[in-house]
């Protein structure tokens, strides 16, 4: 009899999740939304390095259609008066077949879902409760049908709602002090950075990062401002006082539509209370995004969870969590030390920190352990 696993979510995380336990015929894989639809939201960008991509390439990931993603080969710093500093060579991590890649995160779900709809999704479903029956789990969902499955994988994303019904306490991550503000280029005509690499601007208490995410010259704007949360957030006013007061020449990069949102973070790794639960992607541990490994950490994870659960290894909670948790550690004493350094106000620091730039981005040493352990190919 096949093992049934119900996975909770059907972001990056669950869906390449159900992707991978699809093709093993060991498994019978089912996801269960909230939403009533996949959210394919337009202009949201992602960047995904080698150590998702060899994952992503195991469920043909390479055979995606060659105008809908870019293969950025460099990392450019900017100061905030728009001076170059430095480049940072991704390409150094790339092969042959897997390359740093950035697209729209639209483009990675649509990929993600052709092989599932129908069979492998429910939509408009919500966990209301999940209890232990013998070796199994019983989840109750919202309009009163449940299952009873093997495992119960769980990747609801940053708020993850399902995690305070199962471990039945309030668990929410923390507001990490700024906002993300989103946006599109289309019309690149004035547009005086690297169109074919990754630019990060490094402002007083902010950063923006730029990227292109097809082959029809469309590229991904991010800006991570230091703000404390309120109701009224006025996007133009905040772009004026925190970025254009700073460099006038950015306007331009802000007159397409904006979005924004406050970026949230986990407290710490989760592990369930049930020994055949796992927490996976955001709802395990949401990043600060300055190392931009979030998705890619969801497929790594998804992929080591496959493993582990396909060797039937006893014991798969516990060894799952002490990877994660190493790995967790790692990105996340990098994101804070980037996420620092790119917001840094004193000029003596700033004169500071893009010498140290210049030099460590040139050190093979000190980029193989800064970001070769982390990009490494799985
Ligand atoms: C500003 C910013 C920039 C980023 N840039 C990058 C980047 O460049 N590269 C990168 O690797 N990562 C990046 N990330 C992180 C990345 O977007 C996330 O880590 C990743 O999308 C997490 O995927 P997920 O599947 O865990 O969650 P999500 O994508 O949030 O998916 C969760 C899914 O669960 C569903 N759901 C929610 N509640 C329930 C419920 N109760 N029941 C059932 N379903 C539910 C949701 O509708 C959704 O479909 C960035 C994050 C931020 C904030």
């Amino acid at each position: 009899m096949p093992k049934k696993i119900a996975i909770i979510g059907s972001g990056i995380a669950g869906l390449t999740a159900a992707n991978l336990f699809k093709n093993n015929s060991n498994f019978q894989v089912m996801v269960y939304e909230k939403e009533k639809e996949l959210s394919l939201e337009e202009g949201y960008g992602i960047q995904l390095a080698p150590n998702s991509i060899s994952i992503l390439n195991k469920i043909k990931f390479h055979n995606l259609e060659n105008n809908n993603f870019f293969n950025p080969l460099k990392l450019n710093f900017y100061s905030n008066d728009n001076n170059k500093i430095c480049d940072l060579n991704l390409d150094k991590f790339n092969t042959n077949k897997v390359k740093y890649t950035t697209l729209k995160r639209s483009t990675l779900i649509e990929f993600l879902k052709t092989d599932l709809f129908l069979n492998n999704i429910k939509f408009g479903k919500n966990v209301t409760k999940v209890s232990k029956v013998k070796d199994k789990l019983l989840i109750n969902f919202r309009d009163n049908t449940n299952d009873l499955v093997d495992y119960i994988v769980i990747s609801d994303g940053v708020f993850s709602n399902t995690k305070s019904v199962v471990e039945n306490k309030n668990i929410k991550p923390f507001y990490n002090g700024s906002i993300a503000i989103r946006t599109l280029i289309k019309d690149t005509q004035h547009f005086t950075f690297d169109k074919k690499n990754i630019s990060l601007i490094m402002l007083k208490n902010a950063h923006i990062v730029i990227y292109p995410i097809n082959k029809r010259g469309e590229l991904n704007l991010v800006c991570i401002i230091r703000q404390k949360l309120h109701n009224n957030i006025d996007l133009k006013e905040i772009i004026k006082k925190e970025i254009l007061s700073q460099n006038k020449n950015l306007e331009s990069l802000f007159k397409s539509q904006l979005e924004y949102w406050p970026i949230y973070v986990s407290k710490k790794p989760s592990k369930s209370i049930y020994e055949n639960l796992f927490y996976l992607g955001d709802a395990f541990y949401t990043f600060n995004p300055t190392m931009a490994q979030g998705a890619s950490q969801s497929i790594e994870a998804a992929f080591e969870l496959f493993e582990l659960l396909s060797q039937n290894t006893k014991e798969v909670q516990s060894l799952y969590f002490q990877k994660r948790l190493q790995k967790t550690k790692l990105i996340n004493s990098r994101s804070r030390i980037n996420y620092f350094s790119f917001h840094l106000s004193n000029p003596l620091l700033v004169k500071a920190r893009n010498i140290i730039l210049k030099k460590i981005t040139k050190s093979q040493k000190f980029l193989n352990s800064y970001l070769g352990d982390i990009y490494q190919q799985i």
